[in-house]
């Protein structure tokens, strides 16, 4: 994908390979800016679980490049309801259950276990699950693959001593690299958020949640939950956990979210492996439909559910020039699905930010322009995903009161979804000429 443009006089370090660091690459590549994307790992990789995009993002990705929207669209599942449907929300947990199966009252009607309470409506147009490796590969075909440097970790920054203001990339295998500007798309982890914000500040804090992840292919899934149940998605609330599962793959697996929740998370590690014995006895109390979606995932592993307990204060700095974007800018809770959605939205914004630069002074002008537009919707999904969380597992303001529940959940997740990108990047182009 070769760009007519002339070669931008300034260049840029992407620091991380994950969703956000290669749409930032096809993003700058477009506009010809000069680029090399650091991994650590020794290769493109993402874990083996689903994820899933709104009309809102796929519209983003479109505009990033149309390849990307091809791509997603090659790996989602394509099997769209009409009206187009998010999620249909049931009681999945036994705790209230009275003899007649009733768990719950709603507008004076009973609520058995397991049956449909509402429906979440979805926006219409391309949206869907996707397996993450899959669609991290479409992405992969976007990069040619002399822009990417494997097995570099990074560990500091500094300023070059030439008087240029450049950042000097400090890597753990000894080596350094020089560049105008570093963005740091190292996820929740970053090394580059340490450096932007001071570690006290930039460090990610538990949730209070944790998650098991897994796929169910949907032969067996049908088996379980019957024929229609798992071709569409489904959320069974509960108190203090809840389950989500959708197609992904073409329809071909059910991806399997199921959440818990723990005061601390003490282990240094996020990721555990667990027993299978030990992931059941967590939903012991649940409806027999997720009791036998729970015995059917492969290899369970406990994930501890992070997320930036401090929000940012800024998302750059200079001297040397550093810019966040994803996760090492705003790691959320996964609980309104949209972490990976705000990866896209800030490298459509950044992109066309850094595509109106002319000098390596133009810089802070752009990282200046992207921190005031991105910053306040970002960090809110950060803070309202965590209200979410709550909200699914009965322990917000208004606890199990389903006409509560459905209220919000409708009105949730409208700025998120009707919001017009193309009128922040307006405004943030704006920002950029006033300066
Ligand atoms: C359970 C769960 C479900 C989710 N579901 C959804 C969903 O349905 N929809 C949605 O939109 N979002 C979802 N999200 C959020 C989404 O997964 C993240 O927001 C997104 O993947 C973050 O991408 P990223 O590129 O910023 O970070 P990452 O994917 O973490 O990538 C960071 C990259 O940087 C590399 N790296 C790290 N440190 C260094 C270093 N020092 N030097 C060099 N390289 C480095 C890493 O190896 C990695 O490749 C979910 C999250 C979770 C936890």
């Amino acid at each position: 994908m070769g760009s007519s443009l002339p070669p931008k006089p300034f260049n840029i370090a992407i620091i991380g390979g994950g969703i956000a660091g290669l749409t930032l690459t096809i993003s700058l590549l477009k506009h010809n800016i000069p680029l090399t994307l650091y991994e650590a790992a020794s290769q493109f990789e993402e874990i083996g679980a689903g994820v899933g995009f709104e009309p809102c993002m796929v519209r983003i990705m479109d505009l990033i490049s149309p390849g990307i929207k091809e791509g997603f669209l090659r790996c989602a599942n394509n099997v769209e309801l009409d009206p187009p449907l998010w999620f249909t929300v049931r009681v999945g947990d036994r705790r209230k259950e009275d003899e007649e199966g009733v768990v719950l009252q709603k507008d004076g009607r009973k609520i058995r276990l397991g049956e449909p309470i509402f429906e979440m409506p979805a926006r219409r147009g391309p949206r869907g699950g996707v397996h993450r490796a899959q669609f991290l590969d479409e992405l992969v075909k976007l990069v040619p693959a002399d822009v990417a440097k494997f097995r570099k970790k990074l560990v500091n920054i500094t300023r070059a001593d030439d008087g240029s203001d450049d950042a000097v990339l400090h890597f753990a295998d000894g080596t350094t690299a020089q560049h105008s500007a570093v963005i740091g798309c190292d996820g929740i982890k970053s090394r580059t958020r340490e450096v932007v914000l001071g570690k006290d500040e930039a460090q990610p804090v538990f949730s209070g949640k944790y998650v098991y992840r897994g796929l169910i292919p949907m032969q067996k899934a049908k088996e379980i939950m019957g024929e229609q149940e798992p071709t569409t998605p489904q959320m069974y609330v509960g108190y203090s956990g809840h389950v989500l599962t959708f197609p992904i793959a073409n329809g071909t697996i059910m991806n399997v979210v199921a959440f818990s929740s723990k005061a601390e998370w003490n282990d240094p590690e996020w990721v555990v492996e667990t027993s299978r014995e030990q992931m059941c006895s967590d939903y012991t109390r649940w409806s027999p439909t997720v009791q036998a979606i729970m015995a059917n995932m492969k290899n369970p592993d406990i994930w501890a559910l992070f997320n930036h307990g401090t929000p940012a204060r800024t998302y750059f700095r200079t001297q040397p020039r550093i810019c966040l974007v994803g996760d090492a800018a705003h790691a959320t809770t996964p609980h309104q699905g949209s972490g990976a959605g705000m990866c896209i939205e800030d490298c459509y914004i950044l992109g066309e930010l850094l595509g109106e630069a002319n000098s390596t002074h133009d810089l802070e002008a752009v990282f200046r322009a992207y921190d005031e537009v991105r910053r306040p919707r970002s960090l809110k999904l950060v803070q309202t995903s965590r209200e979410a969380g709550m909200l699914w597992e009965l322990q917000g303001p208004k606890g199990d009161d389903l006409e509560a529940l459905e209220r919000d959940a409708l009105e949730r997740m409208n700025w998120i979804w009707d919001h017009d990108l193309t009128k922040d990047l307006d405004q943030a182009k704006m920002l950029l000429k006033q300066q």
